[in-house]
């Protein structure tokens, strides 16, 4: 069994060891309430039932190429996440910091688990509408296998998505939710998959097109640009999450930015502003702005790790299946 009791700290793997994978891993070394046990990219894995050292796994995969070459505990690879969970080693809750490319890749992942039978939290920090309407459809699914699964828990869907639904409480009706993101990062290399996403947004590209293009294909658009990305109407499933929460018509969200690959200072603050009617007739909006100094990294893992906390209480009640960021309140992970 995967249960241990309430009081334990929680056994976490992480998924994914890029940039988010990685800034997890590091983020978790300072809390205690979390430990991080298990961790795999795509060509390894490595599982430790005392907590895996972050430093080791960091340097071991930037030299290497992989955690899968960690001393002793580590396992080279091509299907990493299916061989760790068959590993049956206990892990509570998993966040997937995996690139959804092709689209219904995480969507693909959610189902190795329930196959498995493993019963935990999973987590994710998806981004695309459609990606979670995927995920959403396996609700029963997931709930019959014993998952709770945490949807769209990053910064954007995520963080600003949860500030939508609580500052849509002054309202009696929402006309918009407007979000708009300001990511400053000093080189691309460091978020691949975040930046081959954010591609796949801009007009004449897509999904496919973006995972099809070479390091060399991103670095050409990216000197064309400056190194700077500017997305407007994105297929973001805030829209979908807000919807689903009976907040507001998805039409009725907005989801844009700019993204700066070679700047790790923001271009702009990262906001989300809420329009909408008060019960006296009032139209007003709320602003919620994140501090410029803080990191794409510190506002997607973060929340990530407060929804697996959340998702573990609801788990260790016997709530299972699938709920997103727009409808449960992350709890802080100390
Ligand atoms: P990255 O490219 O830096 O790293 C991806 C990692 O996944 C690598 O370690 C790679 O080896 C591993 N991987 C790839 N395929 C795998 C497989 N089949 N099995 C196991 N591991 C595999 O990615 P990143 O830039 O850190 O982004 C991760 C995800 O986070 C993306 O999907 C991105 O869209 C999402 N993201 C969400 C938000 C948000 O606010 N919601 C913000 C930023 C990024």
């Amino acid at each position: 069994m995967n249960t241990q009791p309430t009081n334990q700290p929680i056994r976490v793997g992480v998924l994914g060891f890029g940039g988010l994978g990685q800034a997890a891993a590091k983020l978790l070394s300072s809390k205690g309430e979390m430990f991080l046990v298990a961790a795999a990219d795509q060509q390894g894995y490595a599982y430790s039932t005392e907590g895996l050292n972050t430093q080791e796994c960091i340097k071991t995969y930037q030299s290497q190429g992989s955690v899968g070459y960690l001393e002793p505990v580590g396992r080279l690879s091509n299907n990493s996440i299916q061989d760790l969970i068959a590993t049956t080693q206990p892990v509570d809750g998993y966040f997937l910091a995996l690139p959804n490319l092709p689209n219904d890749f995480i969507p693909s992942v959610a189902q190795e688990f329930i196959k498995s039978g493993w019963r935990g939290v999973l987590v994710d920090a998806i981004k695309r509408t459609s990606a979670v309407e995927q995920l959403l459809s396996m609700k029963d699914e997931l709930q019959a296998a014993g998952i709770t699964y945490m949807s769209g828990c990053g910064a954007t869907p995520g963080l600003l998505t949860a500030a939508a639904a609580l500052a849509a409480q002054s309202y009696a009706e929402i006309h918009k939710v407007e979000i708009t993101f300001g990511v400053g990062i000093a080189n691309w290399e460091a978020y691949r998959a975040t930046v081959r996403e954010d591609i796949g947004h801009m007009p004449g590209y897509s999904v496919e097109t973006a995972r099809a293009m070479t390091d060399a294909e991103v670095e050409a658009l990216l000197d064309k640009t400056n190194g700077v990305l500017t997305l407007e109407n994105m297929e973001h499933a805030d829209d979908v999450m807000l919807e689903f929460a009976g907040i507001c018509s998805r039409d009725r969200v907005t989801v844009g930015g700019v993204v700066d690959t070679r700047n790790a200072k923001k271009p702009l603050s990262t906001n989300v502003q809420v329009t909408g009617r008060t019960f006296e007739g009032k139209i007003s909006t709320h602003t919620f702005t994140l501090g410029d100094e803080t990191s794409m990294a510190a506002n997607v893992c973060g929340p990530a790790f407060g929804y697996l906390k959340a998702g573990r209480q609801l788990h260790q009640r016997g709530i299972y299946g699938i709920f997103t960021a727009a409808e449960i309140m992350p709890q802080f992970v100390k």
